[in-house]
């Protein structure tokens, strides 16, 4: 089978020689029980490796070479000529990133007549047009749980560093100065605030939890209600709408999936309806809000910041007006792809892989759309409309 893999490219310096630490921690289950990756072929690299650039191959190259695969890896994914386009047409399987996608459009897909395998390494499968890989009877599968706990320290650390103030003052202390009235006259202590997430799933909780010993009052809103012990656990306020939450709400989060009726949710409307003064952190997907509506709602003030990791389109051009825009905190693409997590999700690539070459079912928890429709996983995150 020919497996195209499309990767973010290496650091500018170069694959690394070394690293900062020795080792990750290992971790023995995730929080809700679901187990970890357990391929049945040993793993081809070291946990703690950079494995989601094209030297790091997601360390398959072995596994799928020994059984007589092919396996391409490139970060040249686009154009008509580029080597994934190219090579798009008899591919049996895609592998991509959501850091890095090679988005799988409707046209894409009905170029690749020989796809059966749309495989995610890492979380959120939205660059798929997943209505066509259903029709077309592709299995689209990623690695639930892989970097959930990832994305939500990451977003604990940017609701913190937002309120605080910590980029501009660090910005102060690299250039020499000592600017306590500049640095101090935007930062507060989050103590106290009320803090909402919209979508409280593996990563929403997670926040949720981490977040309640700095003595902040949780809110939280999606389709349906968490648990009443759970509720109860976090002291957690239920809101049936985001347009409750957001005016209730000092500090809010986007954590739901992309999907047609919640791309642009975050709209003047939307944002409209928040306190002046309110932080929004989106490392859920870009498409989630309105791109200039974000720049207007910080311009008036309306926003005290924004911050996130995701963009759209990835990479984002040089010009995107969130690199530039008044009191972000954004970084590239990179929560959910720690070398912690892509440990987990390059194990958990190389199971989906193993179960689809030998024939055995892949996980529910894994599978985004099998059989024409979704299912596992992607039938209760997605939807079609
Ligand atoms: P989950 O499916 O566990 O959680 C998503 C939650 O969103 C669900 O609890 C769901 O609850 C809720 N939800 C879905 N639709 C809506 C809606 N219309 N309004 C309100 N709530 C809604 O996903 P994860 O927590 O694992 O991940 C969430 C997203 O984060 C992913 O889809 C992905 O886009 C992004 N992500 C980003 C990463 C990064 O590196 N930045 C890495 C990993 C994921 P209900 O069905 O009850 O509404």
């Amino acid at each position: 089978m020919k497996i195209l893999c499309v990767l973010y490219p290496d650091p500018v310096t170069g694959y690394p020689p070394a690293y900062a630490r020795e080792d990750i921690p290992v971790i023995s289950t995730y929080p809700d029980g679901q187990t970890l990756p357990s391929p049945r072929a040993p793993l081809g690299f070291k946990p703690g490796q950079l494995l989601g650039c094209v030297s790091g191959e997601l360390g398959l190259r072995a596994y799928l070479e020994s059984h007589g695969h092919q396996l391409i890896v490139t970060s040249d994914r686009d154009g008509p000529y580029s080597v994934f386009e190219t090579n798009l047409a008899d591919a049996d399987v895609v592998i991509s990133q959501p850091f890095y996608p090679a988005y799988l459009s409707a046209d894409r897909i009905a170029k690749a007549r020989c796809l059966k395998l749309a495989l995610t390494a890492g979380i959120g499968s939205d660059h798929v047009d997943l209505k066509a890989a259903a029709a077309r009877g592709i299995t689209v599968a990623e690695q639930t749980f892989s970097n959930s706990i990832s994305v939500a320290e990451h977003v604990v650390m940017m609701v913190l560093s937002l309120v605080r103030n910590y980029l501009p003052s660090h910005e102060y202390a690299v250039e020499g100065d000592w600017n306590i009235a500049d640095c101090v006259s935007r930062s507060y202590d989050i103590e106290g605030m009320h803090f909402g997430t919209i979508g409280a799933g593996r990563i929403g909780l997670a926040i949720l939890r981490r977040l309640k010993p700095f003595d902040v009052r949780l809110h939280y809103n999606q389709r349906h209600r968490l648990s009443a012990e759970v509720e109860r656990e976090l002291n957690l306020t239920f809101h049936a709408t985001p347009e409750s939450l957001v005016q209730a709400c000092d500090i809010v989060n986007l954590q739901v999936p992309l999907y047609p009726s919640t791309e642009g949710m975050f709209d003047d409307n939307l944002l409209g309806l928040m306190k002046r003064g309110s932080y929004l952190v989106n490392c859920a997907r870009g498409r989630l809000c309105d791109q200039d509506a974000v720049v207007r709602a910080l311009n008036s003030g309306r926003l005290a910041g924004y911050a996130g990791d995701v963009w759209y389109p990835q990479p984002a051009p040089v010009d995107h007006p969130w690199r530039t825009m008044m009191h972000n905190g954004m970084t590239p693409h990179m929560s959910g792809s720690s070398l912690s997590a892509q440990a987990r999700y390059a194990a958990g690539t190389l199971e989906i892989l193993q179960c689809f070459l030998e024939g055995r079912s892949i996980r529910p928890e894994y599978v985004i759309v099998e059989h024409g429709q979704l299912a596992g996983t992607g039938a209760r995150s997605y939807n079609l409309t």
